[in-house]
């Protein structure tokens, strides 16, 4: 694909909050976005030149929409691999593709696709039944957290497990569903790597953010993360080999745990722009958002220098509407227009300078 030209469309498939900052940051650049959400009003619709409402599973109805448009990306990893597939067997260009779909929708094939980039992961074991606990939390030393494979988020799905907890109530607690135990890991802090890679192969890491998830839900992120330049350079190293074997063209995101001793575990990728780069529009040269939409497009990458240090706070539930913390606070606020503040929803963030770069 040539790259665009500004005033061309770019189909997002996906309505939430990233679609909308995905669908501003077009606009920015003079692209007209597109959003395919099944839902009505969604936060991504009102900022986007057009909504069309369908289902991600209506093979004809997205590939109507797909050929009005002369890019399509996705903003979350859970659209089916199938309609992407579609997409790409009739010649639509779907950056990224149906690959890293593929790799990131299941827990099990996602720590297997890492492990086979020579990127660390958890101890896992598969569960399809209570039964098959017992034995593996036992070789991870009796402490262990069971997810569901699929469909899991900001830390819905999953429980921790020790040895002797009852394991038909914890799997019952699950849906039943498919599972992955994974062995507890201790790590000393949280780290991501926000990853570009452009349409011609080129590659560009941000500063790591430190995150601090409460309940398992993003509360912070802050950069910089503190850690030594070799741990650093390890982390953006791991990234770029699973952006090049996912053969990536946009933004993706590595989460990462950190030893005591600086050595890296993988948790999980998110094929998308991720919560823990939301500072990088207010903090460097090129946020995450732009950066995207300049991969997707053909463009060149746009450079990460980060201009000063910062922290991004997440709003979650009725914290988004009280104004003390909120409208009154010193920082850039960000806000989704969601209707229905349930507790723990994200509903903004917010972003607040720490000073200058170190
Ligand atoms: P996830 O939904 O997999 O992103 O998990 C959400 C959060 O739960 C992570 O960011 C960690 O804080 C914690 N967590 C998840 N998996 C593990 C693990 N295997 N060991 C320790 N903490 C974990």
């Amino acid at each position: 694909m040539k790259p665009l030209k500004s005033g061309a469309v770019i189909g997002i498939l996906g309505g939430g909050q990233l679609g909308r900052m995905l669908a501003s940051a077009g606009a920015q650049l003079g692209f007209d976005v597109s959003i395919l959400c099944p839902e009505d009003r969604c936060p991504a619709a009102r900022t986007a030149a057009q909504h069309v409402r369908s289902s991600y599973e209506d093979a004809a109805a997205v590939l109507e929409w797909a050929r009005g448009c002369d890019v399509i990306t996705y903003e979350f990893e859970n659209v089916p691999v199938r309609t992407v597939q579609t997409l790409v067997a009739a010649g639509i260009t779907v950056r990224p593709g149906a690959k890293p779909l593929q790799a990131s929708q299941d827990r099990v094939a996602e720590k297997t696709f890492l492990r086979a980039c020579d990127i660390a992961t958890a101890d896992f074991a598969e569960v399809n039944g209570p039964g098959d606990i017992a034995a593996p939390l036992d070789r991870f030393g009796g402490n262990g957290i069971l997810k569901t494979r699929r469909d899991g988020y900001d830390g819905k799905g999953q429980l921790r497990l020790e040895a002797g907890d009852d394991f038909d109530a914890a799997h019952k607690a699950l849906g039943n569903h498919p599972a992955i135990l994974e062995a507890l890991v201790p790590f000393e802090r949280e780290v991501s790597v926000i990853i570009a890679r452009g349409a011609v192969g080129d590659m560009l890491c941000y500063d790591l953010p430190r995150n601090q998830h409460v309940n398992g839900i993003l509360q912070r992120s802050v950069v910089p993360c503190g850690l030594s330049d070799a741990v650093i350079k390890q982390a953006c190293d791991a990234a770029q080999r699973l952006a090049g074997a996912l053969d990536f063209i946009g933004v993706l995101a590595l989460e990462l745990f950190v030893l005591e001793d600086g050595s890296l575990i993988a948790n999980e990728f998110a094929p998308r722009v991720h919560n823990s780069g939301h500072w990088t529009p207010e903090a460097c040269a090129t946020g995450q958002f732009e950066q995207h939409i300049r991969a997707v497009a053909g463009w060149p990458l746009g450079p990460v220098t980060r201009f000063h240090d910062a922290e991004m706070l997440n709003l979650l539930g009725e914290e988004a509407f009280v104004p003390p913390k909120t409208l009154t606070a010193d920082g850039v606020l960000t806000l989704y227009g969601k209707h229905d503040a349930k507790p723990g929803r994200k509903m903004g963030h917010l972003v607040r300078r720490l000073g200058p770069a170190t």
